[in-house]
């Protein structure tokens, strides 16, 4: 049974206990009870939005980050756009549809309370944005323009051009800075929260690293909230930005965090395949293109060996030779079947040898129908900014007439494979999104809340801002209305001290261990084992190998880590270092849970439960319940806790986008 975790701290007289720190307290201003400080990790959209909301609502905010500006945060990185039930196409959408889809899209693995909230919010999101400023796309008559994402049969994704995530950045920016100029929020571009510190079984501050000087610094403050994104770059190849990481996240579990569904990882079908084995990063193709492009490869094996050969070109197959797979298995979504569906039927053709490139491994994304039937220009409008990234990086321009057959001229197509992009799995939140650590929330990417087994395009903005506009700056008054008559601790106590000596140990550590391998090349190889046993298809033989393979490498990062460089002033390595650490953390527990987790749903497939037709299986009646873990020391096993879901609304059944 799921332990039951109250986040209600009675209100009170401050106890003995407290007390006894007097000489380190900075009492509470009796005069004003909002005097609150709250430390928020993370400026991405989720953090940038929760800093400024609570800056506005009068906490005094502490904001961190690793870049050096909150508008490099990761979130940048989002092209195709953000959902909201607006039914501005009076397509019959609306906030349950919302909700349904979202449900349905998790493989009913997502706690349905969460997701209604959701639903709820994501309008208000839309109208705080278009006032902020951002530039969301418009139709000729200056209504906001939609389009789809998988998962939907609506048009409710709101976007600005390819470059969503920026101009939404740039609106939390501004409403962030306003609160930095009152001076409201404080700033610290350029830290990394090491540790968080637990004062009587409550965050009460953290330690961070001064990425410029080495210096550790103490942060004290009354509530601690994280926002510090997910954990896919464990995988070493990702679309994720470079810089993302989850030791924030891995630290506050090694402090008695729970940490929910790891095995539930997102592999994005639309990406650049892998071109070589010097690649550090994967690029994302934006699932919006698959509104407009045809995702196919050949029927004929033959043709298939001669893509891989080099001797044909795809623009040479006519049309009576393609096969558009996903239209064929999915009539009723056809391309905009969820993101899980799409990754797994390309895996199937190319396993099956349909694979278009010299590897094998890759389909086509055709936009041949859609530029004969609208013009390049309108396509241009919608796409254009991906086209020219496409070019830049294979050298191809997808808007280019390659061949015509019978009078209907072949554009050529992008070719993409799935690739690991999203991590719906994260530190476990109750309701209010706050931790089984009281004092410690949890938002956006680097919580577990409202995605279920997979999550739906366009989605994760949608919760990041709703975490950080609409949620966390309400659900953590709750917490913090009985803070007001506590004091805010010290940096000066115990706790602090040993949290941030162990944090300099560990960097002492980690550059004495003198070894002769980089950090990059152990990353690499930590990634292929990953890929291969904890990637898109697993088996509980796999995942064994897998987890041997992970301590035996692990260990030999103890043992043969070569860190340049010292603690003091700016040392990218030993960062990284840092990062791996926890990424072998993270992996093993990826691999845990899903060994435990005996059935398919949504990003998780193992291998052994599948339909006839290779849909994922789901088992109802042994896995309907969030999978929690409790850290019990490196290389122990992690317990399970189990947190079963109730839903009250939506039935639960089989996911079906055929009909
Ligand atoms: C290529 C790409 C395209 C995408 N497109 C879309 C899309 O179109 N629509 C959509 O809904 N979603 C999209 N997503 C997903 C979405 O972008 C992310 O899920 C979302 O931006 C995550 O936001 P976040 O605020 O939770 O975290 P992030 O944006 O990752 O921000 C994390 C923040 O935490 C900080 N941080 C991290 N660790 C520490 C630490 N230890 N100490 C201090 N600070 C730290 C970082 O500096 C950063 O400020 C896309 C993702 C990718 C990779």
């Amino acid at each position: 049974m799921a332990k039951v975790i109250d986040s209600k701290i009675p209100a009170g007289p401050v106890p003995e206990k407290w007390k006894e720190y007097k000489a380190h307290q900075r009492l509470v201003n009796p005069k004003n009870k909002l005097k609150l400080d709250v430390i928020v990790v993370g400026t991405g959209l989720a953090g940038a939005s929760a800093a400024a909301s609570l800056g506005e609502m009068g906490f005094n905010v502490i904001n961190l980050c690793i870049q050096d500006s909150p508008r490099r945060a990761h979130s940048i990185a989002a092209q195709g756009g953000i959902n909201a039930a607006k039914c501005y196409q009076n397509d019959g959408d609306s906030i349950y549809r919302l909700f349904y889809d979202t449900v349905k899209g998790g493989d009913y693995r997502a706690r349905e309370a969460n997701v209604y909230r959701l639903a709820e919010v994501s309008n208000n999101i839309i109208d705080q944005c278009v006032a902020q400023g951002v530039p969301f796309a418009r139709e000729y008559g200056g209504m906001l323009a939609n389009r789809s994402f998988g998962g939907a049969q609506v048009s409710r994704t709101f976007y600005a051009k390819g470059q969503t995530g920026q101009q939404l950045l740039l609106g939390a920016y501004s409403s962030l800075s306003c609160q930095v100029q009152a001076g409201k929020v404080k700033l610290y571009t350029r830290y990394e929260m090491e540790d968080v510190v637990i004062v009587d079984g409550r965050a009460r501050g953290i330690i961070a690293k001064d990425l410029c000087t080495g210096k550790l610094v103490r942060f004290s403050a009354n509530a601690v909230v994280i926002a510090t994104g997910g954990y896919g770059n464990t995988y070493f190849l990702s679309t994720n930005a470079m810089g993302c990481n989850c030791t924030a996240a891995v630290q506050c579990y090694r402090k008695g965090a729970y940490f929910a569904n790891p095995s539930y990882v997102q592999i994005h079908p639309t990406c650049i395949p892998v071109h070589g084995d010097k690649q550090s990063k994967l690029t994302l193709m934006s699932e919006s293109l698959r509104n407009d492009g045809r995702i196919w490869v050949p029927k004929k094996i033959e043709d298939a060996k001669a893509l891989q050969a080099g001797t044909k070109q795809g623009w040479e197959i006519p049309e009576e030779d393609r096969d558009y797979y996903l239209e064929r298995r999915y009539p009723a979504f056809g391309n905009l079947v969820p993101r899980d569906v799409a990754s797994r039927a390309a895996k199937e053709r190319c396993d099956k040898g349909f694979g278009v490139n010299n590897t094998g491994l890759a389909v086509f994304l055709d936009f041949s129908e859609s530029i004969n039937r609208l013009g390049i220009d309108i396509i241009m409008q919608r796409y254009g900014n991906l086209f020219e990234m496409y070019e830049e990086i294979t050298d191809v321009f997808p808007g280019d007439v390659a061949n015509e057959i019978n009078g209907v001229k072949y554009y050529k197509p992008m070719m993409i494979y799935p690739a690991i992009h999203y991590t719906m799995g994260g530190i476990w939140v109750d309701y209010e999104l706050q931790t089984s650590i009281p004092g410690l929330f949890a938002i956006g990417e680097c919580n577990f809340s409202d995605h279920g087994a997979n999550r739906l395009g366009a989605s994760a903005l949608m919760q990041g801002l709703a975490d950080g506009y609409f949620v966390l700056p309400y659900t953590i008054q709750n917490y913090l209305a009985d803070q007001a008559v506590w004091p805010k601790v010290s940096t000066d106590l115990p706790e602090f001290a040993e949290a941030e000596k162990k944090v300099d140990a560990e960097l002492d550590r980690l550059l004495n261990i003198k070894g002769k391998r980089s950090v990059d090349s152990i990353h690499k190889e930590l990634g292929h084992i990953m890929w291969e046993y904890v990637g898109m298809g697993r088996t509980a033989e796999g995942l064994k190998t897998g987890l041997k393979k992970m301590h035996e490498l692990e260990k030999e990062f103890d043992s043969n880590l070569f860190v340049p460089g010292t603690k003091e002033g700016l040392n990218i390595e030993l960062d990284k270092a840092i990062h791996l650490r926890d990424f072998f953390t993270m992996g093993q527990l990826v691999a845990f849970d899903a060994l435990s987790r005996n059935e398919s749903c949504g990003g998780h497939f193992r291998e052994e439960y599948q339909t006839e037709e290779g849909e994922a299986k789901r088992d109802d009646e042994n896995y309907f319940y969030v999978g929690c873990w409790e850290y019990k020391g490196k290389g122990n096993e992690p317990e399970l806790i189990k947190e079963p879901l109730e839903y009250e609304a939506i039935k639960v059944q089989t996911r079906n986008y055929k009909n």
